[in-house]
């Protein structure tokens, strides 16, 4: 028999699930994808169906397969990644969820996380142990929600009988057999996601999840990012082949974008911005609003690090003014009508929709659009729309300067908005270092790819994928200092006009 010639990995984002089938070369063979629904039954709160979810990712695996005209037989191993913190419960004798995913946007634990920094220390009651603040974001906290909420699932929880993931764990557990002999396990970035992993031993806290109230039993086996967790389930599309990689979404795509050395950073546009900066086997505590996060490890070898500037709106704001404006019918759209206008006219707008995260953490603010006068047209609100992006990704980056205490040069860019080229040019002009775009833009499921093929020798390590990673498109600064300075000054007295917004008594 021929020797596999592809790795398949599965990518379970916010809004999409899709297969994507890779040669040895590391390009891209096959795709198939699915959206699914996003439930909002409040203000502020986000959800997922985990069945729909599981539906979905058979039927792009099986699209993919078949586009790429190939069997589980062409497959050398299966890599998964995911969106990250949204949590899943469910029952592990059912199979069934016990309530729908909740998602990383959703900001109903506002007040359990408020309560659990009540204790002692605020937000930074953790952070020490796991990279993190007490904010909404998390997965521990929505844990706690579910057991509180649903009926029944606290004393489920106690019997053992249920079991916690975030999407990665489902799909895996799934995969394997689901409830006839499911494997229920994680890698270590996610599980760096929940709040209650030690970032030194790899290991579940006992003691914050003590204080949240969930069970241990009720938590995956941690493991690394790039080794055989189990196969695909007998009468699965891939029946047989190996799952041997999960890394969270945006380690995946720093795995990817081949960042592997300390002080190489990847920044990923998509529903939010995530930038991440290897910070090696180090642990490095952020004094500047960024979070501490492991950023891979594989198989037996050292576990390596990362600091992440997470912004929770930055396409999303384009859905938005698609979906809820129609002020656009497709997110490309938006780059034509802001190119019908030279500036944004004044307009600034701070898509605070889920508080702030990177480097605010504030939870208390909500969205703003400022600098409003009669000249504003929808050209100059597009063109405010994407700066928002540009502008908050630069907050970011200081940030990162600022924790590392070395100054970025460059930033690979990928994710669904590094398409938009007035995006590109304007965040070239206001960070003041180049842009840089690789020519596979699917960096998440190759980086899965990556860590799957590595750990069954499809791949031989990081040198492979920083052979095949190769330049598209680069964007230098183009913009006088005193520009750059003046807009970013305007920006940041925007964003404080978004603070104090939730009183009490506001829903
Ligand atoms: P995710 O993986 O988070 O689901 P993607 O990386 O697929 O997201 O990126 C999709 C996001 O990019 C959407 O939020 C969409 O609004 C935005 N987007 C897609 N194309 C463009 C474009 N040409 N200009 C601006 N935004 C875009």
């Amino acid at each position: 028999m021929a020797d596999p010639k592809y790795v398949l990995a599965i990518d379970q984002g916010t809004t999409s699930t899709r297969a994507i089938v890779f040669d040895h070369g590391g390009q891209l063979v096959a795709t198939g994808q699915k959206e699914h629904e996003q439930i909002f039954p409040r203000a502020g709160w986000v959800e997922h169906d985990p069945a729909e979810i599981w539906d979905n990712t058979r039927e792009v695996v099986g699209l993919a397969l078949a586009k790429a005209n190939a069997t589980a037989k062409d497959l050398a191993s299966i890599g998964i990644t995911n969106q990250r913190e949204t949590a899943v419960v469910w029952d592990r004798r059912t199979g069934k969820a016990v309530y729908n995913a909740i998602v990383w946007q959703d900001t109903r634990t506002q007040k359990i996380a408020e309560d659990l920094g009540a204790l002692g220390g605020g937000a930074d009651r953790y952070k020490a142990k796991v990279g993190l603040p007490l904010a909404t974001y998390f997965s521990g906290p929505k844990i706690r929600w579910i057991l509180d909420n649903v009926d029944g699932a606290r004393e489920a929880a106690e019997r053992g009988d249920l079991a916690f993931g975030n999407t990665d764990s489902w799909v895996l557990w799934n995969m394997t057999g689901g409830v006839d002999g499911g494997v229920h396990v994680t890698d270590v970035t996610n599980a760096s996601r929940t709040m209650l992993m030690n970032l030194d031993t790899l290991s579940w806290n006992e003691d914050i999840a003590g204080e949240m109230g969930i069970p241990l039993s009720m938590l995956p086996e941690i493991r690394s990012s790039s080794e055989v967790y189990g196969n695909d389930r007998e009468g699965g599309l891939a029946a047989g082949v190996p799952i041997a990689g999960i890394l969270g979404d945006q380690q995946a795509a720093t795995f990817g974008q081949a960042c592997f050395e300390p002080g190489h950073a990847k920044n990923t546009y998509g529903t939010g911005n995530f930038m991440l900066l290897n910070t090696g086997t180090e642990i490095v505590p952020s004094k500047n609003g960024l979070l501490t996060t492991l950023c891979y490890k594989i198989g037996d070898q050292d576990a390596v690090y990362a600091l992440e500037g997470s912004i929770a709106v930055t396409g999303s704001l384009i859905q938005w003014l698609r979906d809820n404006l129609g002020m656009i019918t497709s997110a490309p759209e938006i780059e034509t009508l802001a190119r019908t206008v030279d500036d944004n006219g004044g307009a600034y707008f701070v898509p605070a929709f889920s508080g702030l995260f990177a480097p605010y953490w504030r939870s208390d603010a909500r969205g703003a659009l400022v600098g409003l006068t009669r000249y504003v047209n929808k050209g100059h609100i597009a063109r405010a729309a994407l700066e928002a992006t540009a502008f908050q990704t630069r907050e970011v980056l200081d940030a990162m300067n600022a924790d590392s205490g070395v100054d970025l040069t460059e930033l690979k860019v990928d994710g669904g908005m590094v398409q938009d080229e007035l995006l590109m040019q304007f965040q070239a002009d206001i960070l003041g270092v180049d842009v840089v775009r690789p020519k596979v833009a699917e960096t998440t499921a190759l980086g899965a790819a990556y860590a799957a093929g590595i750990a069954v020798g499809f791949w031989q390590g990081e040198q492979d994928v920083i052979d095949n990673w190769a330049e598209d498109k680069r964007w230098s600064p183009d913009i006088a200092d005193d520009e750059r300075d003046r807009q970013y000054r305007l920006w940041k007295k925007a964003v404080t006009k978004t603070f104090d917004w939730v009183d009490d008594d506001v829903k």
